[in-house]
């Protein structure tokens, strides 16, 4: 008998993975999905912040037992002027962001509850051994999908001897400390401080926190703990402990040149930061993960799984133009009070306003004439507008 059922594995189980398995196994002609995570889900540490801002996205119940535990009602910035600055310094400015389906997660319950709820739903899931780059060949023999969710560097990548092709990236450190959280439950903290990045506090509960720092430019700290735990005195968050601090390393997207997410010779989709794909100002990298997965699996439903480069790039090319802009912001001026300026403009927009949506930020900017004269008559500003509007990007240029 003659069937037109394909199988499809999925590599990585963590956010972009899950999804992906999530949506093929809704395609009706994808008889079989398979999903390979190196670790257990019981043990898995996930190593990363755990705000996502639009759990909507995720399919399963938002309760504590899934991981949701802290239903936010957005994030708080706080500007201030610098590192060095006097501790009882005010903020230069406060401004808040509205975040309604946000939640501070335990991310590895929520992986946990997605990956039970898949495997109900007859998703094969294979865990506690790591895909090698000598078994990738034979699993791309076996599958007629496959799609790489394995963060970055992509197993894909490693496999070809490619991991060069990924351009920027952030450094950051985190890490889950107890302390009295009570006063800001509601409005996790982000920090601005005059480097390029930022630290946070994001409760969890009234006295556990996920914390962390970041940085996305080239100046970064000789020690990037001593760093941390200076933040943590600044910004009134308890100081963490170094066995707990994870230290890792986010794609800036578009790090990768939007043609390498697809290898059609092998039917290969990549995924996630995988794909290169996360802000490449403030490193949130988990809802942009999920959606290349529905996009992909989308675009595979129709057929059309081929046009996936060009319209997971266009599907992402206004998050990456703001955020080079706002990027461009502290890089061209590093001055705290204009960065003051700005934020204050923002206050009340969404979280997803201030990530995806250009014309919203601009007209709130565009409120104050003095405060965008001043940014844009700054002739690095010009030049990154140019160079976000003409797609000029690392990959393949040497535009910051
Ligand atoms: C410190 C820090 C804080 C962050 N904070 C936030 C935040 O608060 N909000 C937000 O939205 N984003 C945040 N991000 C970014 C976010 O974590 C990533 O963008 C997101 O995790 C990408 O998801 P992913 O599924 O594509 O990849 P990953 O989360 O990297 O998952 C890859 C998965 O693949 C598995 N894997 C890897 N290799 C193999 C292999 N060979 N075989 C089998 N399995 C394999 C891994 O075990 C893992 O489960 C943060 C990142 C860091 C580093």
């Amino acid at each position: 008998m003659v069937t037109n059922k394909q199988d499809a594995a999925v590599i990585g189980g963590a956010v972009s993975g899950l999804a992906a398995a999530h949506r093929l196994n809704k395609i009706e002609k994808i008889s079989d999905v398979t999903l390979f995570e190196r670790q257990e889900y019981d043990e898995k540490r996930v190593e990363c912040g755990e705000a996502i801002n639009d759990t909507s996205l995720i399919p399963i119940e938002k309760t504590e037992e899934n991981g949701f535990v802290n239903n936010v009602s957005g994030f708080q910035l706080q500007i201030y002027s610098g590192t060095n600055r006097n501790p009882d310094e005010k903020p230069y400015a406060v401004s808040n962001l509205n975040c309604d389906p946000g939640y501070i997660c335990e991310r590895d319950l929520v992986e946990k509850s997605w990956a039970e709820s898949l495997e109900q739903d007859g998703v094969q899931i294979e865990t506690g051994t790591p895909i090698l780059t000598s078994e990738f060949e034979s699993i791309v023999e076996s599958y007629d999908y496959v799609i790489d969710a394995t963060g970055q560097p992509s197993l894909s990548l490693k496999a070809r001897d490619a991991t060069h092709e990924y351009t920027g990236d952030m450094v950051a450190l985190n890490a889950t400390v107890e302390g009295n959280f009570k006063e800001y439950l509601d409005w996790p903290r982000i920090f601005f401080e005059g480097y390029i990045g930022y630290s946070w506090a994001f409760p969890k509960s009234e006295n556990q926190a996920n914390v962390g720092i970041g940085w996305a430019g080239s100046e970064r700290p000789d020690d990037y703990m001593k760093a941390f735990e200076t933040a943590a005195k600044r910004n009134g968050f308890p100081i963490p402990a170094r066995g707990d601090t994870n230290i890792y390393t986010i794609p800036k997207g578009p790090s990768l040149d939007p043609s390498r997410v697809y290898f059609p010779e092998d039917n290969i989709f990549l995924v996630g930061d995988a794909a290169g794909i996360a802000n490449r100002y403030q490193g949130e990298g988990i809802c942009q993960a999920i959606r290349s997965s529905y996009l992909l699996c989308d675009l595979i439903k129709k057929g059309s799984e081929s046009q996936y480069p060009k319209k997971l790039y266009n599907s992402m090319k206004s998050e990456y133009r703001l955020a080079s802009l706002m990027r461009g912001v502290w890089v061209e001026h590093e001055d705290p009070e204009l960065m003051a300026t700005v934020a204050e403009s923002l206050e009340g927009l969404t979280i997803d306003d201030i990530t995806r949506s250009p014309r919203n930020v601009i007209k709130r900017v565009l409120r104050n004439p003095t405060v965008a004269a001043q940014l844009m008559t700054d002739k690095g500003m010009v030049k990154r507008f140019v160079n976000a509007y003409t797609d000029n990007w690392e990959y393949n240029s040497s535009s910051a």
